[in-house]
This record gives C-alpha cells, structure tokens and sequence, in this order.
C-alpha cells in the first residue's frame, strides 16, 4: 500500500467574491487535486450553447440558483467520471438538499470555508474580471493582470461577468445568506468545517496550506 492510494475528498465554500476561485487554484497546483467548479461547468455549457445552457442562462444572469436536481446530476456525473482521484469542488453544495445529495455517494475529508466580511466583497465583485475559456480571475484593486484588460496565460480579453454587476451582486449574497448558510452548520455538525477568515486572499492562503499540508500527511498515515 502505498502513497498511490491516497485520495483527498475535499469542498471550498464562502461567499461569491470570497477568493474561492483564486484559493481554488492554488490548492490544485499545490496538491494536484482536480478542480471542480460548478459555476465554471454552467458557464461552459452557456458558452458551447448545449440545450443545459441555455435553459439555465436566464437564471444565472438573474443571480438566481439552478435547481437541485440539475445541479447535482451534473456534479455527480462529473464526479463519477473521475473516480479514484482527488478533487476539490467548488460551487457545489450550494444548498442543504445538494450537500445531502453528495453525502449519499462520497464521505468528504474536509471543507474549507473562506470567511470574509460581505463589505469586502461587494468592493470585490465589482472590480473583477474573468478569462471566461479558463476561469482565471483578477481583480483591478489587488490582482491586477500583467496588461490591463488581457490574460496572463493566454493574452486572450478579459470580461466582466453580468452577474458581477451591482444589483445582482446583492441578489447573490442574499441567496448565499439564505441557502448556503445552512450548509456551513450542516458540516460543522458533521464535525468536517475549517473555517479561515480574513480580507485578504494572500493572507488566508498560507494558513489554508499548512491545513492541507497537515491533512494530507494524516490521511497518509492512515493508508500506509
Ligand atoms: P464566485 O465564483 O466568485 O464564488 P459565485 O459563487 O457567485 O461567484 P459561481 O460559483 O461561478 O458564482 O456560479 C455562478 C452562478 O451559477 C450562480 O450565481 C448560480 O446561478 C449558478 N450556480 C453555480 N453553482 C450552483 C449550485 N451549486 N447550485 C445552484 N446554482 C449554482
Ligand atoms: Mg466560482
């Protein structure tokens, strides 16, 4: 038994604008977990037109949620698909009915709530800009791209996403408030919340992974 056995189960939760996609990344690189972003799939779907697509486009230019059950086929679907590996989802659970869901097919490690105050991300969310293809984000205030308005990696425009305007802005906090509260007690009761708070993505992060430095070794532990 070795080191190959090792699988982390993992979520990333915290409000829209918290860092989630920023703190998401560098987890993968750093632990080579495959990503999983719910948001990032539905807006793959809108922009390859699939029926999905555009049966969910108007809902999430509303700041509105998806349904449940849409949600969660597609998430378990792509779950499915990558058995056996080590994965970090981000977006998804979004609602207690999506966690229970999960709960009936995977035991999950740890969930990672990002903790910041909603006066900082509503600044946030209105100076962010998206590289739609790739669902890298920076922001105009502290993550500046290298040439304003294109993407590090690829050189390709940069966007601003409809629902990061200002009155949809305060739609999907409200939503967050409402729905996705519940799903931080729901974990801490099951004894698995890690809670990092802070205003800032490069000062968060670090604690984030020494956490999962921690947490991996122990997992590692265990299989050997
Ligand atoms: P951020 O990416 O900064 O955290 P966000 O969480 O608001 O922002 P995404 O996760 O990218 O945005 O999701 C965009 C939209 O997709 C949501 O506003 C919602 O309409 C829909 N969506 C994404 N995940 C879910 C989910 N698990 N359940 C229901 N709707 C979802
Ligand atoms: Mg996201």
């Amino acid at each position: 038994i070795g080191a190959s056995l090792l699988v982390i189960r993992a979520v990333i939760m915290g409000p829209p604008g918290s860092g989630k996609g920023t703190v998401s990344g560098r987890i993968t690189k750093t632990f080579g977990l495959k990503h999983i972003s719910s948001g990032d799939i539905l807006r793959a779907n809108i922009n390859a037109q699939t029926e999905l697509g555009l049966l969910m486009k108007s809902c999430i230019d509303q700041g509105q949620l998806v349904p449940d059950d849409v949600i969660s086929r597609l998430i378990l679907n792509d779950l499915r698909a990558i058995d056996g590996r080590s994965w970090l989802l981000d977006g998804f659970p979004r609602t207690v009915s999506q966690a229970e869901a999960l709960d009936d097919v995977y035991t999950l490690d740890t969930v990672i709530n990002l903790n910041v105050p909603f006066q900082t991300i509503k600044q946030r969310l209105t100076s962010r800009w998206t590289h739609l293809p790739s669902g890298r984000v920076y922001n105009t205030d502290f993550n500046p791209p290298k040439v304003p308005g294109f993407d590090d990696d690829t050189g390709e425009p940069l966007f601003q996403r409809d629902d990061d305007r200002p009155e949809t802005v305060t739609r999907r906090l409200k939503s967050y408030e409402t729905q996705t509260e519940p799903v931080l007690e729901y974990y801490r009761s099951k004894g698995v919340l890690e809670t990092f708070s802070g205003t800032e993505t490069n000062k968060i992060w670090p604690h984030v992974e020494v956490f999962l430095q921690r947490k991996l070794s122990s997992i590692n532990q265990k299989v050997e």
